[in-house]
């Protein structure tokens, strides 16, 4: 019997004992090509620069209250993120993780208009199959109905517009441009529907992680999206929780959108899994508003710019901007999603394959030509978690839920140091996985 909730016992999952770049290493010595664990450690599992910058600060300070006191840590963290932030992106707020990012995003979103003296602002509108966390506030963003049916009357009324996902929702005949200018054009419906004086805040993630499986949007969309922002004077909160910190090709996957947001939320990558921590930036237009108006941000949590964490973000985002890895997980990205075109390109039950640097997703359908996914009382999502671990393979399968048409997917979010070998051995483990369960 495992104590550790939700554990049930403790033969079910094998105990993580040690770690060697993009392996992990459990209890017996068997070792696993990590290429999943929710997109966090983009930089493997033995990062020595990472793993000096927290041994040095938990000697030098572990932690001080940030009511009290800030620490070097956490200011040149902070200065090394607006460095490289889109836009005018140039103020931030520590968390410890992603949920706490998106829901301190909604937060300030509210303060800020009540600081401008516009109170009668206070919707939110988000997207269908998105995921912005499990805090009440975040889980009311996110779209994912299986996710929030439990919840349902205990969550923030918030509104969503469609995802956009061209594989399963764009039809025949239109074009990919038309269809994500078609889509994004909800946005402008939802807020006149609303009241243009009533929406704060339109979320979204630049590309959809766990609840889709690696889908970006198509060419053309968040222009959309950020035009129709700035008309009716509504904040843009872009969560690249999952997708930001390089995992795209770009520092911030918004880059490759060629639009910035208002708020942008960073977790996973921005601490590689060294340390708990997510991010919030937001412009000055904001965070000056709070500092000229009541004068503080009416939100915080205990370890909000933890010392350690922090410490440990920055070694990480120094590896990333002074090592060039995002362009790295671009490459190596390219060169995953052509061996995973020459492995399952004509596979039967494969439906698509996408996806952005080293974030890919592979769609499992019971029929190709149709469709049609899997019925999802068939578990194959977990049937092939199960049997990628057996094969020494850790990668990301999320059940189908029928949102719209999604169904099983595979999310693929390797370390950005991922060899040549290591993608053959991936796509090879994969292949294995797949005959085992398909
Ligand atoms: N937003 C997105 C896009 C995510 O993928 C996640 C986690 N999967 C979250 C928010 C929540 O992050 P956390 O689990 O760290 O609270």
């Amino acid at each position: 019997m495992s104590h550790v909730f939700p554990r049930h016992t403790k033969s079910e999952l094998p105990v993580a004992a040690g770690g060697d770049g993009a392996y992990l290493i459990d209890a017996d010595g068997k070792r696993y090509l990590d290429c999943g664990d929710a997109a966090v450690s983009c930089l493997g599992h033995s990062n020595p620069a990472v793993i000096r910058a927290v041994q040095q600060q938990v000697e030098q300070i572990a932690f001080a209250h940030t009511g009290f006191m800030t620490s070097e840590p956490a200011e040149a963290l902070a200065d090394l993120l607006i460095q490289h932030a889109p836009g005018d992106l140039d103020r931030v707020y520590f968390v410890s993780g992603g949920s706490e990012a998106t829901e301190a995003a909604i937060k300030l979103a509210r303060q800020y208009f009540l600081e401008i003296g516009q109170p009668e602002r206070r919707h939110v509108i988000a997207r269908k199959q998105s995921y912005h966390g499990n805090t009440l506030g975040a889980l009311s963003a996110g779209g994912n109905a299986w996710r929030r049916a439990q919840f349902a009357p205990m969550l923030i009324e918030m509104t969503h517009i469609s995802a956009c996902y061209e594989y399963a929702e764009k039809p025949e005949g239109e074009s990919s441009f038309d269809y994500g200018q078609r889509v994004a054009n909800e946005l402008e419906a939802e807020i006149l529907r609303l009241g243009p004086e009533t929406v704060m805040a339109f979320m979204a993630e630049p590309v959809v992680g766990a609840t889709l499986g690696a889908v970006p949007a198509v060419e053309g969309y968040f222009k959309r999206i950020r035009e129709i922002c700035d008309q009716y004077g509504v904040l843009l909160i872009l969560d690249e929780v999952m997708c930001g910190m390089g995992r795209t090709g770009h520092l911030f996957a918004c880059d490759h959108d060629g639009v910035a947001p208002d708020i942008l939320c960073i977790a996973k990558g921005l601490g590689a899994g060294y340390q708990p921590i997510g991010a919030m930036l937001c412009t000055d237009e904001i965070y000056g508003a709070i500092r000229d108006g009541s004068g503080f941000f009416q939100h915080g949590h205990t370890y909000i710019g933890h010392p350690v964490a922090t410490a440990a973000a920055l070694a990480v985002v120094r590896e990333l901007t002074e090592g060039d890895l995002p362009a790295r997980a671009g490459r190596m990205g390219s060169k995953l999603h052509s061996a995973l075109e020459a492995a399952f390109g004509q596979h039967p039950n494969v439906g698509d394959l996408r996806g952005r640097g080293l974030f890919r997703g592979v769609e499992l359908v019971a029929d190709r030509e149709t469709k049609t996914p899997f019925d999802p009382s068939l578990g194959i999502a977990g049937k092939i978690k199960k049997a990628a671990l057996a094969e020494g393979l850790i990668c990301y399968p999320m059940a189908g839920t029928r949102d719209g048409r999604n169904g099983d997917h595979i999310l693929l979010a390797p370390p950005f140091i991922i060899n040549d070998e290591q993608i053959g051995e991936l796509v090879s483990k994969l292949e294995r996985s797949f005959s085992a369960v398909l």
